[in-house]
């Protein structure tokens, strides 16, 4: 049995914040509050004393394209089938699995130098299923949880067969599930990631959707995302896409919808009912030009939010702070309402948490507010969603491992996947033929 001991924290909780320590025993935060150095069970635990620092739970990024890390800076000013077509597609067609998984390491150092715990990739290279074993690999050794949500299609350009999808998704899911499974492999799931409902077959998404059911998994989907996209599924269907989803009966709690920034009241009402998540990707919807999604009433609605940086081909990084912030502002703009979403409610969306609570397991995040831009604190609320930056995270905590502590990452060598990848991305732009 390990325990850990974490005092003089500002911590987030259910309705507020609590001074004191947290205990975190075999994986699980054990106890928080006043907590004497010598546990009950009389054993010494390992002590950090944090200063003042403040606990929120770790992070979720609730949708990202880790391969995108090699695609960075360039969405200079094409529409979004455009920039897929020219740059995106070429640059994922010209990967190799050894680069897809140094991009996914990539990505990974940065989701935790963001404080982010959990992570989904929308998996979208797939020639083979090496190159989601690939994925796998760096996933595994980051130690972060990390859900491949495996990207596929069955219409249009580059359609696989249904059966070899569902064949595939059938083979990650029961490698997942096996009981000879390490418990840090266990930190990586797969889920089912149709790409957009006009990319895929009302049969298929039935099919995949009820194996990813039989998996205890989800569904992953970009939903509305443009308003082009809403009438191209319009106008084949008779139905806007929320809506088409739900007539399939796919539309449930194991279904995440991500972007929604197209969505009407009745559409909006379907997700409450049906309680889908929604995955808001605020920083990608505007430097894409797409739209800015009804958050404020989403909210109203109770509708299960969660946020996603989406890939940093189109952020262009996976600043989880950045992210919180301008989905408070960008809600507030829009709806020229100051109350639109309060401090509280972005940590709660950045999170997907209503606090951090005993028997939970130990996902925490901690960050220094002794920084210029967060100094003097009025207000722990606002100082983490308005001031702190991804920098101020000082320390990551997985399932009571720590991933960072002290501003270093312990898992990967940061400087090390930073010079590989800068050489790595020459060869690749050349091989997508945007080099002579
Ligand atoms: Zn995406």
């Amino acid at each position: 049995m390990t325990e850990t001991l974490i005092t003089n924290a500002r911590i987030f909780v259910p309705g507020g914040w609590q001074e004191g320590d947290i205990l975190i025993r075999d994986g699980h935060i054990a106890a928080i509050g006043e907590i004497p150095p010598q546990s009950a069970l009389d054993l010494r635990p390992v002590t950090f004393d944090v200063h003042g620092m403040a606990i929120i739970p770790a992070l979720v990024n609730g949708h990202t394209h880790l391969s995108q890390t090699f695609m960075r800076g360039l969405a200079g000013g094409r529409p979004l089938l455009r920039w897929l077509k020219e740059l995106i597609w070429p640059l994922q067609g010209a990967m190799s699995e050894e680069v897809l998984e140094l991009a996914a390491l990539l990505g990974l150092a940065e989701n935790i130098r963001s404080g982010a715990g959990s992570v989904v990739d929308h998996q979208k290279i797939t020639r083979t299923a090496a190159f989601t074993e690939a994925i796998v690999r760096a996933a595994k050794k980051s130690g972060l949880r990390v859900t491949v949500a495996r990207a596929w299609s069955d219409r249009g350009n580059g359609a696989e067969s249904a059966q070899a999808i569902l064949d595939e998704l059938e083979g990650f899911f029961e490698q997942a599930s096996s009981p000879s499974t390490s418990l840090r492999t266990n930190r990586v799931t797969f889920a089912s990631g149709p790409l957009t409902p006009w990319r895929a077959s009302a049969e298929t998404l039935q099919k995949t959707h009820a194996l990813a059911r039989r998996f205890d998994s989800f569904t992953h989907i970009h939903v509305s995302e443009t308003a082009e996209e809403v009438e191209m599924t319009f106008k084949e269907t008779g139905l806007r896409p929320v809506a088409w989803l739900d007539s399939l009966g796919i539309l449930d709690e194991r279904s995440q919808i991500v972007h929604a920034v197209w969505v009407d009241e009745a559409e909006m009402d379907l997700l409450a009912q049906r309680r889908a998540p929604v995955v808001h990707c605020p920083v990608s919807n505007a430097v894409l030009g797409s739209g800015i999604a009804p958050i404020k009433a989403m909210l109203a609605k109770g509708i299960n939010l969660r946020l996603g940086t989406d890939g940093p081909a189109s952020n262009d990084t996976q600043d989880c702070f950045e992210n919180m912030k301008t989905a408070l502002m960008l809600a507030r703009a829009s709806s020229l309402d100051a109350a639109a979403v309060s401090p509280r409610q972005a940590l709660e969306m950045a999170t997907a948490s209503g606090g951090l609570a005993v028997g939970q397991p130990a996902d925490l995040c901690l960050v220094n507010l002794n920084s210029v831009w967060s100094a003097p604190t009025h207000d722990l609320d606002s100082a983490l969603a308005l001031c702190a930056r991804a920098s101020d995270v000082q320390a990551l905590m997985v399932g009571g491992d720590w991933l960072m502590r002290d501003g270093k990452l312990v898992t990967l060598d940061e400087e090390d996947i930073i010079k590989e990848a800068q050489s790595a991305v020459k060869i690749l732009r050349k091989k997508a033929g945007l080099d002579s």
